[in-house]
C-alpha cells in the first residue's frame, strides 16, 4: 500500500467496522475479513472437488468493421463435464470428428492454444487460485465497499507475492459481509509459461443456498493481445457458463423418498376403459421412447427440468394448436436445451428448443415461427424412431450423448415442416407479425458465414447453411429490408438476452429487462455475446435473483 493512502484507508476501515465490537483498529478487522475469505474459499474448493459440473465456452474472434468498430468473424465452442478434483480437467461432449472440423477453423487459436489447452484454460478462470489461495502466497489491499445489485461487498485488491511462482491471481476480489464469500473476481494469471497466453477475465458466482455462492459465468475480452512472437494481435471475446452441479438423480433421490406419501395406493380407474386399443399401445409405447431421451438428456444436465420458461413456451404453442384446431394426442409438450448454438428439434411430441436460440429472438412471433416449424413435425406424424422405448438403449456416458442421440431430419422432412408452419401460422394471431420473424432470419443470414459454430447445431437440424436460411425461408421476403445502422430495428438479440439459470438446479428463467432505449447501433449487437454484470441477490429472495441484469433490452 502506497504511504499516500494510508491515513484515507485506516478511516475508511474503521467506518467500515465501525459495528464490529471485537474489532479496535480497521486493519485488523480487515485482516479478519481476508482470513475469512480465504477460509470460505477454500471450503468451496473442497465442495467444488466432488462435483461434475458442465462447462460450455463460447469464443467470438472480432474484426474490423466500419460501422460497428469490431463484429464477430468467427467463432469456437466448447462443451464438456468439468471434474475439479484433481485442478481443473474436461472431458469434452464434443465427438471427434466436430471437434476437429471445429480446430481446423480455430486459426490463430490452434496456434496459440493446443486443442486440450483451450477448454481447460477457459474454465480454470471459475478459480482463483485452484491450489494455494492465502496470505503465504497473496498480498490483500483494501478498495471500498460496494453494492452487487442486493449484495454487500468489500472490494479487495489481490497481488502475488514476490516468490509466490507462476499462474498466480492478480486482480480484484469482492467478498460479501454477510458469510465473507468471494462472489466475483476479476483480473488475470501472472507469468504465463513459454507459448501460454493468460487472458483478463471477470467471473461471477451466485448464491445457490446457505451459505453457497457457485461459478457461474466468465466473461473474457481481449482487443490487442499480442502472439505468434508479437507479430499479431488477438481480438476476441469468450463467455464460459457453468451449470449441473446438482444432477437429475440427486433431484430423483428426494422424489423418491415423497414417492409413498404422493400416490394413492390404489390408481382410480373407474372412468377409463379397461384395456389399450392398438393406437393407444403404440402410442403409449412412442411417449416412453420420448421420456426416456428426455429424461437422459436431463440426467446429462443438458436439459433444463420444466419449470417456468416451458409455460411461456406451451402458451405460444397452445395458440397455434388451438387456432388450427390441432387434435394432438399426447398433448404437445416443450423443453428448454441449456446451451447455446441456435436450435430446434422435436423428440416425439416434445419440442426442444434451445437456450442461445431462445435467447436471440427478438418477440413472441419470431418464437412462435420457430415452435411453429417444430409442430409441424408432430402434426404431419413425423416421429421418432421408437428404438428409444427400450431403456437399455438410453444407457451410456454423459460424454457420449452428442454421439448417440441425433434429431436432424431429411430435408425433405424439413422441407414438408416449413410448408405446414407456413399454414398454421397464417391461421394464428401471429400471422399479422410475422416480418418479425423475417427479419430474425436475415439476420441469420447475414451472421451465418461469420459465426458456424453457433450455427452448427448439437442434435437437430440447421438452420442455416452458409448464409442460406434452410428453416422458414419463405419468411424472408414479407420481411423489411435488414437496417443494420439503425437502433429501431431489432432483428435479433445478443446472446443471454432472456434466460438466467441456477447453475446449481439446472433452473432456468426469464430475465426481467428494463426498457433500456439505444445509445448507438453497436448495443445492438445481434447473436453477440456481452459482458456479463450480475445483480446479486441471496438466496433468500431466489425468485428475484438475476431479474435486474444490466443487459440491453431493445423493446
Ligand atoms: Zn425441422
Amino acid at each position: 500500500m502506497k504511504k499516500s493512502s494510508a491515513v484515507a484507508f485506516s478511516l475508511v476501515i474503521t467506518a467500515a467496522f465501525a459495528q464490529s465490537p471485537n474489532s479496535n483498529n480497521g486493519a485488523a478487522a480487515f485482516d479478519q475479513v481476508v482470513d475469512r475469505a480465504i477460509t470460505q474459499e477454500t471450503t468451496l474448493l473442497k465442495i467444488l472437488r466432488g462435483e461434475h459440473p458442465i462447462a460450455e465456452t463460447y469464443i467470438q474472434d472480432m474484426g474490423p468493421d466500419p460501422d460497428f468498430g469490431a463484429v464477430p468473424v468467427d467463432d469456437h465452442y466448447f462443451l464438456g463435464k468439468l471434474d475439479l478434483s484433481r485442478g481443473v480437467t474436461t472431458e469434452s461432449f464434443i465427438p471427434k470428428s466436430k471437434a476437429a472440423s471445429g480446430v481446423g477453423s480455430l486459426g490463430a487459436f490452434s496456434r496459440l492454444f493446443a486443442a486440450q489447452y483451450l477448454p481447460r484454460g477457459f474454465a480454470q478462470m471459475l478459480l482463483i487460485d485452484g491450489a494455494q489461495f492465502d496470505r503465504a502466497h497473496y498480498d490483500f489491499e483494501y478498495v471500498k465497499r460496494e453494492f452487487l445489485g442486493d449484495v454487500r461487498t468489500y472490494v479487495i485488491n489481490v497481488a502475488p507475492k514476490k516468490d509466490a511462482g507462476a499462474g498466480r491471481f492478480t486482480g480484484r476480489i469482492w467478498v460479501e459481509d454477510r458469510e465473507f464469500n468471494i462472489v466475483r473476481f476479476n483480473g488475470t494469471y501472472t507469468k504465463p509459461h513459454m507459448g501460454q497466453v493468460y487472458i483478463h477475465f471477470d467471473s461471477w458466482r451466485v448464491n445457490c443456498g446457505p451459505d453457497l455462492w457457485v461459478p457461474f459465468e466468465t466473461f473474457s475480452e481481449e482487443s490487442d493481445l499480442p502472439y505468434a512472437l508479437g507479430i499479431r494481435k488477438l481480438h476476441f471475446k469468450a463467455v464460459t457458463r457453468v451449470w449441473g452441479f446438482t444432477t437429475a438423480e440427486d433431484r430423483h433421490q428426494s422424489e423418491f423418498t415423497n414417492l409413498t406419501v404422493d400416490l394413492p395406493s390404489v390408481r382410480d380407474s373407474s372412468d377409463q376403459a379397461a384395456d389399450n386399443s392398438p393406437v393407444e399401445s403404440l402410442r403409449a409405447h412412442q411417449r416412453e421412447g420420448e421420456d426416456n431421451v428426455l429424461d437422459r438428456l436431463e440426467k446429462a444436465n443438458l436439459l433444463a427440468p420444466p419449470a417456468d420458461v416451458e409455460k411461456i413456451l406451451d402458451t405460444v404453442v397452445n395458440n397455434l394448436v388451438v387456432t388450427n384446431e390441432l387434435n394432438i394426442v399426447p398433448e404437445v409438450r416443450t423443453r428448454v436445451m441449456l446451451t447455446t448454438p441456435l436450435e430446434s428439434f422435436t423428440i416425439g411430441h416434445t419440442i426442444v428448443i434451445s437456450r442461445g436460440l431462445l435467447d436471440t429472438l427478438p418477440d413472441e412471433a419470431s418464437l412462435a415461427a420457430v415452435l411453429a416449424h417444430e409442430l409441424a413435425h408432430i402434426a404431419l406424424g413425423q416421429e421418432i424412431d421408437t428404438k428409444y422405448a427400450f431403456s437399455d438403449r438410453v444407457l451410456f456416458d454423459d460424454e457420449a450423448v452428442l454421439q448417440k442421440f441425433r434429431f436432424a431430419r431429411p430435408q425433405s422432412e424439413e422441407d414438408a415442416a416449413n410448408a405446414k408452419a407456413l399454414e398454421l401460422l397464417q391461421k394464428s394471431p401471429y400471422n399479422e407479425k410475422l416480418t418479425q420473424a423475417g427479419l430474425f432470419l436475415k439476420a441469420l443470414a447475414a451472421a451465418a458465414n461469420r459465426l458456424p459454430n453457433l450455427i452448427r447445431p448439437l442434435f437437430g437440424s440447421k438452420l442455416a447453411a452458409n448464409n442460406n436460411i434452410l428453416r422458414m425461408s419463405a419468411l424472408i421476403e414479407g420481411a423489411p429490408q435488414l437496417q443494420k445502422t439503425r437502433t429501431d430495428q431489432i432483428a435479433a438479440l445478443p446472446l443471454g438476452a432472456r434466460t438466467s439459470l441456477d447453475p446449481w438446479s439446472d433452473r432456468l428463467r426469464m430475465i426481467k429487462m428494463r426498457p433500456t432505449p439505444l445509445l448507438s447501433a453497436r448495443e445492438k449487437m445481434p447473436f453477440e455475446l456481452t459482458p456479463i454484470y450480475l445483480h446479486l441477490t441471496y438466496e433468500s429472495a431466489a425468485d428475484a435473483r438475476l431479474g435486474g441484469e444490466t443487459r440491453v433490452d431493445p423493446q
